[in-house]
């Protein structure tokens, strides 16, 4: 029979979701412009030909019938009245116009990690260049911003160390405050390689029993804000029982007298009584991350959604360099990334207190980027605010009065939500861009729809610091535009600059200023594949693992130390006997914007369920599968209760997603660590109670 043509083409891309990065292959029928499925990559050097169910089946929200496909200005009442669809024109003639009105600390956005690193970039330069603020952040702030505090203080940079190969080398991998079957289920399974086929040991240490503990050598369920005695003790006894690696102490760190007398009291016996761990486990865990040939740390939001988050990372950092688990192959720190491009939009400056490439605001670097933007000495130097304290101020007349929201959702990410819901109605304007209906959205002046990952050519940069290309595969939705695009018209209303054409531009421009990245381009990246920051130059292969020499800091690594102090901000009281966990699903990803509208992940998991250990059900009065209200001092919520064993009695789980009217962030406090300021999602006081049929 005459060859049939086939009726579909293949773009190779990278996946939207997790912070792993796997290349999928996006299948597209070529009569309808529609996507119709997605592969694997078996090229990728991140995925190694593996992708999880969001990767296989989560690509159909991009065509999703909910899409925003025009530009939406509010008619009459604020926060009541509809939205009318507009032009472009129309749009953007109304937000510049608003926008001049706020120039200064009167500002603030928030830039978008499920971006690409083009867009972050052009966003952050409009906050800088034309309206004069650096309030400008991302989500990092909610998930890693203690790891990054604490990296840059010990190391000097913010990043991951090694890459996932590194997993695979390694003699032991500690898995701490993370859930990676769920939430980076790809890393997990070259984690479970290394076990299953290198023999490497693991250490689970989380208050869950999650799917990891069945393939590990070692489970350390301590109890929730207690990691700073944990991390203590271990050292103690590295340090006690002539593990430490001598040489590495002396050559290449520094403070290790004075955080050894911190740390000295804090032996196995004294955490067991803090952590319920045991002491003769915390002592096994010691040796066994200590022992060649490598060990690497890999974590979570368990360890940073506290208000001791930056000791916490404090405590894996200095673990890391007592040891000398840092530096060479099969070693090294993991802080396993959210979203699939929070590691790019930090790399891109879109962080208060630093330009591209974690470029602090000084005089020199100032002068090189206004005269590189043509707009010498208009670069604000003082560092902006962080979203925690934009939202805090948005109570003062004097504090940020409009906003610029891309691809974020504030009013389901923050903490206590009722009270950041009162605080949001107070700006004067408020402008969110985005692809779907949510939220912050439903407050919003004006909404300006942009495209998924789907409709545009970009670059992602992944948990291991490899930048990656995202490529358009099926035409915008509607008048939808890419959000670099939408930010350049809008910037082209205020001044004279924001020309860029196409996105391999805008990438041109940020690695021209960006030493980490100087050596990469659109060209390599599309003839190499993905290329690991630092890559100073065209001839440079890139990075795999940072620090076999010395340390951006210099050549010395920094011991910080600190003590076990408050465990939580709130703990159980009798009106409040419980302490809530937060985390995510398989089947969601974060907030569930985007997985809501997949119908096949809904149908995995279509409620928010509330996992209880069955002896809490009992004693509550809840029965399995039934409905359970769940209250803390700031709100409630109605779940499914799932009894589980996996949950001890005194602690429950309940995930972020939104389903329904039910979030868990309308319980969480807003209580947030002092030096990252990130709230403690991790832990807080709630009642459960049986909801009558
Ligand atoms: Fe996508 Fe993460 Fe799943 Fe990979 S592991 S397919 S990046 S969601």
């Amino acid at each position: 029979p005459p060859a049939v043509a086939d009726p579909t083409h293949t773009v190779s891309t990278t996946c939207p979701y997790c912070g792993v990065g796997c290349g999928i292959q996006l299948e597209v029928d070529d009569a309808t412009d529609r996507i119709v499925a997605s592969h694997d990559d078996p090229d990728n050097l991140s995925s190694v030909g593996m992708l999880c169910v969001k990767g296989r089946f989560g690509y159909t929200f991009a065509q999703h019938p909910d899409r925003i496909q025009t530009p939406l200005i509010r008619d009459g009442e604020r926060y009541t009245g509809p939205f009318r669809k507009a032009t472009w024109d129309e749009a953007l003639d109304l937000v510049a116009t608003r926008l001049v009105e706020y120039r200064g600390d009167a500002f603030a956005t928030l830039c978008s990690a499920k971006a690409t690193n083009e867009d972050g970039y052009v966003q952050q330069k409009f906050s800088r260049l034309i309206m004069s603020s650096n309030n400008i952040d991302h989500c990092t702030r909610l998930c890693h911003s203690p790891s990054v505090e604490a990296m840059l203080t010990s190391l000097g940079s913010g990043a991951t160390s090694n890459s996932y190969t590194d997993y695979e080398g390694a003699g032991c991998l500690v898995v701490i405050g993370c859930d990676p079957t769920s939430n980076h289920p790809v890393a997990a399974s070259r984690m479970r390689r290394a076990i299953v086929e290198r023999g490497a040991k693991l250490i689970v240490i989380n208050p869950r029993r999650i799917d990891m503990c069945d393939y590990a050598d070692l489970w350390l369920r301590s109890y929730p804000g207690t990691d700073v005695a944990l991390l203590n003790a271990m050292a103690q006894v590295i340090v006690a029982e002539g593990l430490a690696d001598a040489d590495f102490v002396a050559n290449r760190t520094e403070g290790y007298d004075d955080w050894l007398s911190v740390i000295e009291a804090d032996t196995p016996e004294h955490a067991a009584t803090i952590t319920g761990v045991s002491a003769d486990d915390i002592r096994d865990a010691a040796r066994m991350f200590a022992r060649p040939p490598g060990s690497c740390l890999i974590w979570g939001m368990g360890i940073t959604q506290h208000t001791n988050g930056t000791a916490n990372a404090h405590g894996l950092l200095n673990l890391a360099l007592v040891a000398g688990q840092l530096g060479r192959r099969g070693s090294g720190i993991s802080p396993l990334r959210g979203q699939n491009n929070v590691q790019g939009c930090g790399d891109a400056g879109c962080l208060p207190n630093s330009l591209p490439g974690y470029q602090g605001l000084r005089p020199d670097t100032l002068v090189r980027f206004g005269d590189a933007w043509g707009a010498p000495g208009r670069i604000p130097d003082a560092a902006g605010l962080v979203v925690t304290e934009m939202v805090e101020s948005m109570e003062r007349d004097d504090g940020v009065r409009a906003m610029y929201i891309t691809g974020e959702n504030p009013l389901l990410s923050e903490p206590d939500l009722n009270r950041a819901d009162e605080l949001f109605r107070r700006l004067d304007f408020l402008v969110v861009q985005d692809i779907f209906m949510h939220e912050t959205a439903q407050l919003a002046d004006v909404i300006l729809p942009a495209t998924s990952f789907a409709e545009k050519d970009g670059t992602f940069t992944n948990s291991e610091r490899r930048v990656q290309r995202v490529r358009q595969a099926i035409p915008p939705v509607g008048d939808s535009r890419p959000d670099w695009d939408i930010v350049c018209d809008l910037a082209r209303r205020m001044c004279d600059k924001f020309t860029y054409q196409h996105p391999s531009q805008i990438f041109d421009e940020m690695a021209q200023l960006t030493p980490i990245m100087s050596g990469i381009s659109y060209q390599r990246l599309d003839a190499e594949g993905g290329i690991q920051w630092p890559c100073p130059s065209p001839e440079h292969p890139g990075t795999t693992y940072l620090y076999a020499d010395d340390f951006p800091r210099g050549d010395r690594a920094k011991f910080v130390a600190f003590e076990q102090g408050a465990v939580a901000a709130e703990t159980p009281s009798d009106r409040f006997p419980l302490v809530l966990n937060t985390g995510r699903v398989l089947y969601h990803w974060h907030g569930g914007t985007i997985t809501r509208r997949v119908d096949g992940l809904m149908a995995r998991t279509p409620s928010l369920e509330v996992s209880i250990n069955p002896q809490d059900g009992e004693r509550f009065g809840l029965r399995d599968g039934a409905d359970v209200q769940v209250r803390s001092r700031r709100g409630s919520l109605t779940g499914v209760a799932r009894y589980t064993y996996r949950m001890r009695t005194g602690e429950i789980f309940i995930p972020f997603v939104r389903l329904g009217d039910s979030a868990a962030n309308f319980l969480t406090n807003a209580a947030y660590d002092p030096e990252s300021h990130i709230p403690e999602y991790k832990v807080c006081a709630v009642r459960v109670e049986p909801i009558e049929p």
